[in-house]
Formats: C-alpha cells, structure tokens, sequence
C-alpha cells in the first residue's frame, strides 16, 4: 500500500504538521496550473468577486486539494471542504451551502461520485447562486427558491471521463495536473527532510524522487520512512545508499514499481505474451476491481511507456520487456 496514492491516515497527519505548501510560490511544480490561477486569483481579488467554479483533474497525490486550500488561502476567504460519497442527500449539500460566506471555496472531492439528486441542486447553486427545495410531499409540495452568496466551487476528480456534460460544462476554469519530474520530486523531498530534522544529501532525495511515481503523496511517505531508517539505522542523514536500502527493504524498486506493479505485468509478459489482453481478464486474474487497476496501477505504468492501451486491450512494451528481465516471445513471419 506504500505506493497506492491515494489518501492514507498517515498522510493526513504529515498534513497537519504543515508540510503542506500554504502560498502558491511556495507550491512546486504544475507551472501552467499555477500560473493561470495566479491571474484568476488576482483578478477575483481586484474586482471583489467569487472567483469562477474550477476542475481539478488528474491522478490521485498530485496536488488537487492542497491548491484548493492555496486558493482559499489566497482569496482571503473560508475552505469548506467536503466529497461526492459524503453528500449522500440533496439535503446535505443544501445545507453546506446555504452556510457559505460571501466568496468562500466549496471544496468537492471526488466530485465524479455524486449522487444524480445531489447534483442537480448544484446546477442552479452553480450558475445563478440559488436553491431550489422541494419542501412536503405529494400534492403539499412546493419550491421555494433560496438565494445563496456567491461562491467558488472546486471539484476535483481522478476520472474526467465519469463527470456529466452538464457538470463538466459549468466550470469556468477546468485544471489538468499532470505528474512531477524527478527534479520537482527532488525539491520537495530536499524541503520535507529538512522541515522533519533530516537532511538529505542531494543523491539521497534524488533516489527518493526517483522511486516517488511522479507523485508528491508517495515521495512523501518514501521520504518518512527512509527518515525511520535514517534515524535508527544512520546518523539521521539521508544518504544515497540509506535511501537505496530503505527503499529496496521495502519492495520499491529503482523506478518506483512495487510486488503489485511487477505482478500486473508480468501477468501481461507471461501469462498472455505480452498482449494484448482485457482489462476485465486482467482484474479477474490479479483479483483486483477494474478500477484499482485503472486508477492507481495504470497512469503511472502508461506514463512510464511500460504498458499500452489498444482497442484489444493491454500490451508490454520493449521498455516494459527491460526491465523485468524478459524476453518477449518471438512472432511468427506474417
Ligand atoms: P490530491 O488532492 O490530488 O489527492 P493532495 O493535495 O492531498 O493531493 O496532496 C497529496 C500530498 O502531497 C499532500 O501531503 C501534499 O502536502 C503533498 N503535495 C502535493 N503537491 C505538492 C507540492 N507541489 N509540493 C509539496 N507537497 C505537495
């Protein structure tokens, strides 16, 4: 689970003890993203207004709710965080928003996963900073319309592909974040051991970064547990060879792919001759839901240009061939 990305309780403990960027020049990477809010930021501020709704997309860890809280933070206005499986009601939506201030950020995590009731009190909430409720039952029942101050709406979402047109349509600013290079893994990593009282050497953060799939949340929980090691094994410093052994110790190999990683493509490589092959066969075989595979596996191996996905299904590339050792099976003439 070190490599999964998505949110674990540790990772919200690291949060509160304020490793987390606060301002956006303090935020590394995702240079277009930051730019481009920059000027939106400062132009809601200079006009007095709601900064428009905006979409956070990208895989999970890479930023989306820690820009949130940045813009918040920058707007001079509250954070009122909440997600898509919470809002189970239209009730519980309605009720968050008519308690937002003038110009606030409403915060929707997995805001693909809200229910169709839900979303619908959004649309109009949205657009015209209004809410209709039905309020009784049958024949009693009647809307009555609230006005709402406006505000900012952040979605953020690991599936573009599940949100509705109409939801889609109603963000004035959608955001990709794309995954981290080494060298911005690297400068997180350099600035988080220092904030914890563990230097890193720069050979030291860059394994970490290295092995950090491209993604801050994962450089961030190597980076913890190589400081165990460090502490208890070292002199507190982060070396490359500490890293190197820490990491190794714990199933991380040299490009960041652990035992799951390695399992999904040797099923490729061996159990199929490198593809293609299904992603339902796939999630049968590794007894894993179509979803973990598609979330949390696959955008880092694409990105690695270790797999591809064809119309037919899922192939190992030469790459992917490398680095497991392998041969791929010779083809026939024709
Ligand atoms: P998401 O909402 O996309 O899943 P988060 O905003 O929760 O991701 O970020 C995951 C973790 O990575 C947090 O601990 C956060 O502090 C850290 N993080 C994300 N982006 C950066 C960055 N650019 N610089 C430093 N730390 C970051």
């Amino acid at each position: 689970p070190t490599l999964r990305p998505d949110p674990l309780p540790e990772d919200v403990a690291e949060d509160t003890r304020a490793l987390r960027p606060q301002v956006l020049d303090a935020f590394i990477g995702q240079a277009e993203a930051r730019a481009n809010l920059k000027v939106f930021i400062q132009s809601a501020r200079q006009r007095g207004e709601a900064m428009d709704h905006t979409l956070f997309h990208g895989p999970p860890g890479l930023g989306k709710t820690t820009l949130a809280q940045i813009m918040a933070r920058e707007l001079g206005v509250n954070f009122r965080m909440t997600s898509g499986p919470v809002l189970a009601k239209a009730g519980d939506l309605a009720a968050i928003l008519t308690n937002l201030e003038a110009r606030d950020v409403l915060f929707i995590d997995e805001i693909h996963r809200l229910n169709p009731a839900v979303e619908e009190v959004l649309y109009p909430a949205m657009e015209d900073f209004e809410l209709d409720l039905v309020i009784g039952e049958g024949p009693a029942a009647r809307t009555v319309r609230i006005e709402l101050q406006p505000f900012t709406l952040v979605g953020a979402t690991t599936r573009l592909g599940l949100l509705t047109t109409p939801l889609r349509d109603r963000f004035g600013i959608p955001t990709r974040l794309q995954f981290y290079t080494v060298e911005e893994l690297n400068e997180i990593v350099t600035r988080n051991a220092r904030l914890m009282g563990a230097p890193a050497d720069p050979e030291g953060a860059m394994e970490i970064a290295r092995r950090a799939r491209g993604t801050p949340r994962i450089a961030g929980r190597l980076l913890r547990r190589v400081v165990d090691f460090a502490v208890v094994e070292g002199d507190g410093r982060i070396t490359r060879e500490l890293a190197d052994n820490a990491l190794t110790r714990l199933g991380v190999d040299s490009i960041g792919l652990d035992s799951a990683d390695r399992r999904y493509m040797q099923l490729i490589g061996e159990g199929y001759g490198g593809g293609p092959v299904g992603i339902e066969t796939m999630a049968a075989a590794l007894s894993e839901s179509r979803d973990a595979l598609e979330e949390v596996i696959e955008p880092y191996l694409l990105q690695q240009t270790l797999i591809q996905r064809t119309p037919r299904g899922r192939m190992l590339t030469q790459r992917a061939w490398d680095h497991l050792g392998l041969n791929p099976p010779r083809r026939g003439p024709g």
